[in-house]
């Protein structure tokens, strides 16, 4: 079986153009005070998530209009196709897009329409997944999760980002639990910024299908049994991880392992901006730290494949 490539974890935020983040604030009269590299680009070791995250708030600041919100996801799918992507998942938090005023809905409506742009402009098929956030309020996430639901047609699942070391998961259950209730499924980040425990919170208390990275899972013997066992799909992003420190180089990077004992491995870019990466930087730089091969790629495309959300193709 041939499968090209999917991407199944990469947020919108963090993977829009320098040159159109550049462009959009001249348009919007936003100075900077450094090139628009220094500012969206992380460094290759920054020491922690929470510092990580720090490099999306330009990006934010200028993606508060439907036009932004629509130009960046129809320019995510054009890069994913020159990337050799037949399936990607954007994923965005709808409730940062409103200080102009943009409700959930229209921010929804935007980024879905610039992702139909960008599908029917190269036929790469696409996936659009909203995002809880941990530092945010229970109502918060709620209003997500009911908006991912209202929006089905264009909603493919519901996911809970942020700040994983300082805030838990378990409040945000109202949110999945509404989500579980209409049958929208639902992937987590946990185990990278904290350890195996996220990890089992976003199994059992929010009913996680996928995990956004899980690098620390390799903790815990019985979790990674019970990863296994459920063919839970891992969404690593090597890069990323060794920005953030969730692994600590490419070479010792879990996934290699965890794809060899049999877990459902897939490679995502994260943040294609932030990271400075596309996937075939991804593979790559697996090639030379870990020694990948082809069968390895093709075993994460096919495992991507069996974990990939609803498509949506018109
Ligand atoms: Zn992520």
């Amino acid at each position: 079986m041939t499968t090209g490539r999917h991407d199944l974890h990469c947020h919108l935020d963090g993977s829009v153009r320098p040159d159109t983040i550049a462009d959009l604030a001249r348009e919007q009269g936003v100075t900077l005070d450094r090139p628009v590299a220094d500012l969206v680009v992380a460094p290759p070791h920054c020491g922690s998530l929470a510092r990580y995250l720090t490099y999306l708030d330009l990006p934010l600041q200028v993606l508060q209009t439907p036009e932004a919100l629509r130009r960046a996801a129809r320019e995510l799918v054009e890069d994913w196709h020159a990337d050799g992507v037949v399936h990607g998942e954007a994923r965005f938090a709808p409730q940062l897009h409103g200080r102009q005023g943009m409700t959930l809905d229209e921010a929804v409506t935007a980024v879905a329409d610039g992702l139909a742009d960008g599908r029917a402009a190269t036929g790469v098929r696409t996936a659009l997944l909203l995002c809880c956030l941990r530092h945010q309020s229970p109502e918060e996430s709620l209003a997500v999760a009911e908006t991912a639901v209202r929006r089905r047609d264009v909603v493919s699942g519901l996911d809970l980002a942020g700040d994983e070391r300082a805030y838990p998961g378990t409040p945000h259950r109202p949110a999945f639990d509404l989500a579980h209730r209409a049958g929208l499924p639902c992937t987590v980040h946990a185990g990278e910024a904290a350890g195996a425990s996220s990890v089992w919170e976003a199994l059992d208390v929010l009913g996680a299908r996928r995990i956004g990275h899980g690098a620390r899972s390799a903790e815990d013997p019985a979790l990674l049994e019970r990863l296994r066992r459920d063919r839970i799909t891992l969404e690593m992003c090597p890069i990323s991880n060794v920005q953030t420190g969730a692994a600590p180089s490419l070479a010792a990077h879990p996934a290699t392992r965890l794809l060899a004992s049999g877990l459902a491995v897939t490679i995502g870019t994260d943040a294609r901006t932030t990271s400075a990466t596309t996937l075939e930087r991804e593979f790559a730089a697996l090639r030379v730290a870990s020694g990948w091969t082809v069968a390895q790629e093709r075993a994460v495309q096919e495992n991507a494949a069996a974990g990939a959300f609803g498509v949506h193709m018109s």
